[in-house]
């Protein structure tokens, strides 16, 4: 008879609330074997007691059949005395072992729950919190770890006979799923209008024919509140944004499904599995018509779209249907003016109430506030422009380890990064912390995080900004502090998610970053080599009448550049362009640049491209960040010769000089040239100039790997012809695909700087 082996098997990783116990279970009995599993706070614990080759291949398949939500980072194994177990069960979760237990990120509905969902004689028919092992609610609602019932807010549930059923039996989905409901034990949605309210089927059925009418309504959803409306009734759009005091920028819209999808915006395939990920961000798609949508993105050629992520969206999209309805939602963030999105019951009264002419609650607590999480697809790759729902807070691996370590972000599209071991776990997006409501989110969430991931950082990194509220929260933390640079911190993102350890040049084309000089940095070419920086080439400084006040308005930073490009003659035909800015607010900004007043010196690559979108007659006045640029680029043809850029060798580097671009614009701008050739000639022109500067860079110092990143990266056209340029020329490019390339991925490369020991050169 074969002799009988018992292993202890430790699997670490994303492996509690993603149906891996119930998995573990199946295989163990499969191979005949006896023991138990269980969740702990450092993963899933196994014994396993069998034949010796029945316990090699289960401990083989733990991994090769994982189930499609989990993620093994590390399978151990070590060698117990044989117990004589007869069966195999699935444990109490317990221990203090070491805490590395990792909690999953939320999982948007699952096909066999959405078929569930719209099948009449379900029992869960409609039913708007309908989960899975594979599917559901899990960070938004998780207190503590490791992860199971009691430590989630649905800890007040108690669940009815057939569902403790299903989460009882191992061959059910349903199986140890934590957040388990049905209509009769379960969360359920209540609506409130006008003094009324309803609750249940009824309240959902209202909503949908509330939302017909053409009115707004704040609903609960996932890591928030949504404020919603059709996005074909102008009226409701209109009132919308003025609510939201936001007269252009872009809101994102959902629609029933990916067919539906098609129907207004190209989707590739990139595109669609991303759409139906478990992950389900907002996709930032082409519009099938350029003037599709007026409403949800005026002037812009992409739109953002995202499927029914949650039971109670595909639910009020089936009772939508059924009244005949089969257009977009308006889908907005439940907030204002990038404050905290509302997470309950009081703060959509104190904060909504005025916008939102309904209110569809339910009663299943948010622990953690989590926005949508927006991307697109760009040079081949699936990149992110907001990291929170679905991805938050899943780890991303280092290539090599350290002691933890904070690292604070910047104060725009605020995310702070906390390392553990050889892993590092950024936050959702927080936003702009200028607003104190989101300091004390930053707060709140750090908790949060500290909590969960049982992690005290020694060292705090933080912005070079002295004024900066995310240096100022970093301060007052116990502890070493470091300051990182941020453009620095900009390439050390893209090297810290690709591992990249060699020497690279780091290409970081931003908005605003404070430099060493003080002045606002935002164009930098970078050399990364022994853990040191150093800025080997950087736009010419020029001018920003107003500094950041002035920031909307795109003619300030154009004035500043014409008048240096042209010389006195600026004032002859070149001056016309300005014709349209009030003359006494021009003459003010000419006398500010003249005196040298309130005129910080700047080499953004934001504010010239904001001066560009100027020059090519898009608009003098936005009323959103990167508003001109991304109106430059929604107008982009392929037509059109590339503008030429002065690049001139100066000790340690080169110096960029726009002034031959800048010219080319106003003259092709007085020659009624249409906006579509300036954008190529901006675009080409501004990419030709990166790559030269970046190969006299490489041949200068030998190094052939470049990382890109900064806000300006977000310009798929711009990303696309810097990387085609380079790659032609036999270089290595890499790009942000897991943080975003702007400020909400910063912290990453804070924290990478302070792991590595980096330092500017001397
Ligand atoms: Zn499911
Ligand atoms: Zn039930
Ligand atoms: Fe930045």
């Amino acid at each position: 008879m074969a002799s009988l082996v018992r292993k202890k098997i430790l699997v670490k990783g994303v492996v509690q609330g993603v149906g891996f116990r119930p998995h573990v279970y199946k295989l163990a009995v499969a191979h005949a074997l006896a023991g138990w599993v269980k969740n702990d706070a450092a993963g899933v614990t196994i014994e396993a007691e069998g034949r010796l080759s029945s316990v090699k291949t289960f401990i083989r398949e733990i991994t090769l059949k994982k189930p499609a939500a989990a993620r093994v980072d590390s399978v151990f194994v070590s060698a117990v005395a044989a117990a004589g177990e007869k069966n195999f069960c699935i444990a109490k979760s317990g221990g203090k072992a070491a805490a590395s237990a990792i909690i999953p990120a939320d999982l948007a509905l699952c096909p066999d729950c959405r078929r569930e969902l719209l099948e009449p004689s379900d029992r869960r028919y409609v039913y708007p919190f309908t989960n899975c092992t594979n599917c559901g609610p899990r960070f938004t609602i998780v207190k503590s770890v490791p992860y199971d019932r009691p430590a989630t807010t649905m800890a007040g549930f108690k669940m009815c006979p057939d569902c403790l059923a299903e989460y009882g039996d191992p061959l059910d989905r349903r199986f140890h799923a934590q957040p388990n409901a049905c209509p009769v034990c379960g969360p359920s949605v209540s609506l409130e209008w006008a003094g009324r309210s309803l609750t249940g089927l009824p309240a959902l059925e209202q909503t949908a024919t509330l939302l017909l009418s053409g009115r707004i309504g704040a609903l609960q959803s996932l890591g928030g509140f949504h404020l919603a409306c059709r996005a074909d009734s102008p009226a409701a759009v209109k009132k919308l944004r003025a609510a939201k005091k936001r007269p252009h920028k872009p809101f994102a819209v959902m629609v029933s499904s990916l067919a539906a999808a098609r129907l207004i915006c190209s989707v590739s395939r990139l595109e669609a599995g991303a759409l139906s990920s478990p992950e389900a961000p907002v996709m930032m798609l082409r519009k099938l018509a350029p003037g599709s949508f007026p409403g949800a993105a005026p002037a812009l050629s992409k739109l953002g779209v995202m499927l029914p992520y949650t039971p109670l969206h595909a639910a009020l999209f089936r009772l939508l249907e059924k009244k005949g309805f089969t257009g977009a939602l308006l889908m907005t963030s439940g907030n204002f003016r990038d404050e905290p999105i509302c997470k309950d019951r009081a703060e959509v009264k104190a904060r909504l109430s005025g916008a939102a002419s309904f209110s569809l609650f339910h009663d299943r607590p948010i622990h953690n506030r989590v926005d949508d999480s927006v991307a697109y697809e760009a040079a081949g790759g699936l990149r992110l422009a907001r990291r929170a729902r679905g991805f938050v807070p899943a780890g991303i691996k280092l290539a090599s380890a350290g002691a933890p370590v904070l690292a604070c972000g910047a104060d725009l599209k605020n995310a702070f990064c906390l390392t553990r071991g050889g892993e590092a776990f950024l936050s959702q997006h927080i936003g702009d912390l200028s607003e104190p409501r989101n300091q004390a989110f930053f707060k709140e969430t750090l908790a949060n995080f500290r909590r969960l991931l049982k992690v005290s950082p020694a060292v705090a990194a933080h912005d070079l900004h002295p004024d900066y509220a995310s240096s100022a929260l970093a301060r007052a933390l116990p502890g070493k502090k470091t300051a990182v640079q941020h453009h620095a911190a900009h390439a050390l993102s893209v090297a810290a998610e690709h591992g990249l350890e060699t020497p690279f040049i780091g290409l970081s084309f931003d908005g605003t970053g404070y430099g060493t000089d003080g002045k606002i940095w935002g164009s930098e070419f970078m050399v990364f080599k022994d853990r040191t920086w150093r800025r080997a080439a950087h736009l010419d400084y020029f001018p920003l009448p107003g500094g950041d006040a002035g920031a909307l308005e795109t003619w300030r930073p154009a004035l500043a550049l014409v008048r240096n490009a042209f010389g006195p003659a600026w004032r002859g035909p070149a001056g016309r362009i300005f014709s349209g800015v009030p003359a006494a607010k021009s003459r003010t900004v000419e006398r500010m640049i003249e005196a040298g007043l309130n005129c910080p010196a700047t080499s953004s690559l934001g504010r010239l491209f904001d001066a560009f979108s100027f020059l090519s007659g898009i608009r003098g006045e936005t009323t959103y960040e990167a508003q001109g640029p991304m109106e430059l680029e929604s107008v982009y043809g392929p037509a059109g010769a590339a503008y030429s850029f002065d690049v001139k060798k100066v000790p340690g580097g080169y110096l960029v000089d726009p002034a031959p671009a800048v010219r080319a614009a106003v003259r092709d701008r007085l020659a009624g040239r249409p906006a579509a050739l300036i954008s190529a000639g901006v675009h080409k022109g501004l990419a030709a100039m990166a790559v030269e500067t970046a190969c006299r860079l490489s041949k200068d110092t030998g190094i052939k790997t470049f990382c890109l990143s900064g806000g300006v990266f977000q310009n798929r056209t711009l990303l696309e012809l810097v990387t085609t340029g380079l790659e032609r020329r036999g270089c290595g490019v890499y790009a942000n695909r897991l943080v975003p390339a702007n400020d909400g991925g910063l912290a990453l490369g804070q924290a990478w700087y302070v792991l590595k020991g980096y330092r500017q050169a001397e």
